[in-house]
């Protein structure tokens, strides 16, 4: 077992830490060693009853139904604090269970963990309806923004804690009461910030955790209490929810896969593009939904960009999360290292593709070292299919005129990325490609007022900004007779 002393590994439901009613549980892991961290419950299609119960009774309840927008900005503000005064605990935890450099829980995923509560706290007093002049006598019209009821929040496990509050924070803000379920792997923060909600004021019963595998997850989709389900997570599992709430007739939002593309023109800062692709490709070793895995790069300086963005690739220090220093983590679990190591062996063995030197990899956690191919077509399934892993692929083209097409050549829509010094056709390339946000000259960043999603098989619907806040209410219209 690892050194964590203050770990909840019970579950919330209805205001109380539940143990499970079926006594399985699941083990976490370090991804880190392979030690194992601690167990948590695995839920039965009775606690997960038993969470939505909860939700909806609290969803009716006076103390939350009847709880004035300024009062749920202020629970939602004073959550944000607590988890900021807690920031170091939470990443470092959430290191340990998921495998990320503390740099990243502690620069990236808990700073903005505490962004999106506060954003959201803002927008709780300002869900306005609008007045519409109407061509019928003697009546007036406006419109509501209702919340929508029980929210079933399902989370990946790549960021898990910045994930659960990007859907906590809107949900809550609009006035829902939501049942979250993390992924099997990275319970934990999840479970910490249930504590926080309790201390921060939320009435029993507004937010529920329940942990468990994928039955746990199902149970939860088709409970008939749920109204809604907000799912992040693979493009296979998305299907599988989507399939079932549309035939139940339940609100749904789903952040999928990616594969996203980065243009690199012929007019490029080479030295720039390689940098911000590295962060762009390697962020999480690679384990990001919105990640820049294709690298279309003119057949000019294909070879001079593969040769740089692996010689950067093989400078960073791999390593345990919480070690100082470490530039990239483990992968999460030995089962996806296998998987993407496969893909690696694939990439390796097309004709006309080349590996770039890497070295072994020591040490007991799930470690893969970034791989670079390079001449790699669009045929090939390193550069159709999510790997999610830091494997990094370079396509050379000739024409430009093909690239928006080449870019789109996969089932995924989700992010792009463009690197050029003429702005105008970077914006041109940027507006024509298929996908939910494109980013030129950067790595991709996140901003919870920017809206965030996926177009074609990356999902449906959006998340962030205002587009949240529609994502958790449904408009209610309502007619008065003057006369
Ligand atoms: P996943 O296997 O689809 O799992 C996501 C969540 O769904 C987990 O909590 C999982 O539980 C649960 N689940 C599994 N099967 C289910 C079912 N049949 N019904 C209901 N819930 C079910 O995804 P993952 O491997 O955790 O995460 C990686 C994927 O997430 C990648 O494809 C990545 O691109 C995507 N992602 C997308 C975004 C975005 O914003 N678009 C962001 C991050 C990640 P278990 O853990 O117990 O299996």
């Amino acid at each position: 077992m690892h050194p964590h002393t203050d770990l909840r590994t019970d579950m919330l439901i209805d205001g109380d830490w539940i143990s499970g009613s079926c006594g399985g549980t699941i083990p976490t892991y370090d991804p880190g060693t392979g030690a194992v961290i601690t167990e948590v419950p695995e839920a039965g299609e009775a606690d997960v009853a038993a969470a939505v119960e909860a939700a909806s009774r609290a969803f009716e309840s006076p103390e939350w139904g009847g709880m004035l927008p300024a009062d749920r900005a202020k629970a939602l503000l004073r959550l944000a604090d607590l988890l900021e005064a807690d920031a170091d605990a939470f990443a470092r935890l959430e290191t340990a269970d998921q495998g990320q450099p503390l740099g990243v829980s502690s620069g990236f995923a808990v700073p903005n963990a505490v962004e999106h509560l506060r954003y959201y706290a803002g927008w709780a007093t300002k869900i306005t309806g609008v007045t519409t002049p109407l061509s019928v006598p003697d009546v007036d019209h406006r419109t509501r923004r209702e919340p929508l009821g029980v929210c079933a929040l399902i989370t990946p496990w790549n960021f898990p804690l910045m994930i659960c509050v990007w859907k906590l924070a809107p949900a809550l803000a609009t006035g829902n009461t939501v049942v979250v379920k993390p992924a099997e792997q990275t319970p934990l923060t999840t479970l910490r910030l249930a504590e926080l909600v309790r201390r921060a004021g939320f009435p029993d019963g507004v937010v529920n955790v329940v942990t468990g595998g994928p039955g746990t997850g199902r149970a939860l989709v088709e409970h008939p209490g749920v109204a809604k389900v907000s799912f992040t997570g693979s493009t296979e599992v998305g299907r599988e929810i989507a399939a079932r709430t549309g035939h139940d007739l339940k609100h749904v939002s789903l952040e999928l896969g990616g594969k996203a593309p980065s243009i690199i023109t012929s007019d490029a800062d080479i030295d720039a593009a390689v940098q911000g692709n590295l962060t762009g490709g390697l962020l999480n070793s690679g384990q990001v939904c919105a990640a820049y895995t294709r690298f279309f790069v003119d057949s000019a300086r294909h070879d001079e960009f593969a040769e740089k963005l692996a010689a950067g690739a093989a400078s960073m220090k791999l390593g345990h999360g919480l070690t100082e220093g470490t530039d990239l983590g483990p992968l999460v679990s030995a089962e996806h290292r296998d998987r993407v190591e496969r893909y690696v062996a694939v990439g390796r063995d097309e004709d006309g593709a080349r590996l770039h030197e890497r070295s072994p990899v020591d040490g007991e956690g799930y470690f893969v070292r970034p791989a670079v191919l390079s001449g790699v077509t669009d045929d090939m399934r390193v550069a159709r299919e999510e790997i999610f892993g830091p494997v990094l692929s370079v396509l050379p083209y000739d024409d430009p005129d093909e690239l928006v097409a080449r870019a789109d050549a996969t089932d995924h829509g989700l992010g792009a990325a463009v690197w050029s010094r003429d702005i105008a056709t970077a914006n041109r390339l940027a507006n024509r490609v298929r996908a939910g946000t494109v980013w030129i000259n950067m790595p991709p960043l996140l901003d919870a007022a920017a809206s965030w999603g996926g177009m074609k098989a990356s999902g449906l619907g959006r998340e962030m900004g205002w587009s949240a806040i529609e994502a958790f209410t449904e408009v209610k219209s309502v007619w008065t007779h003057l006369g």
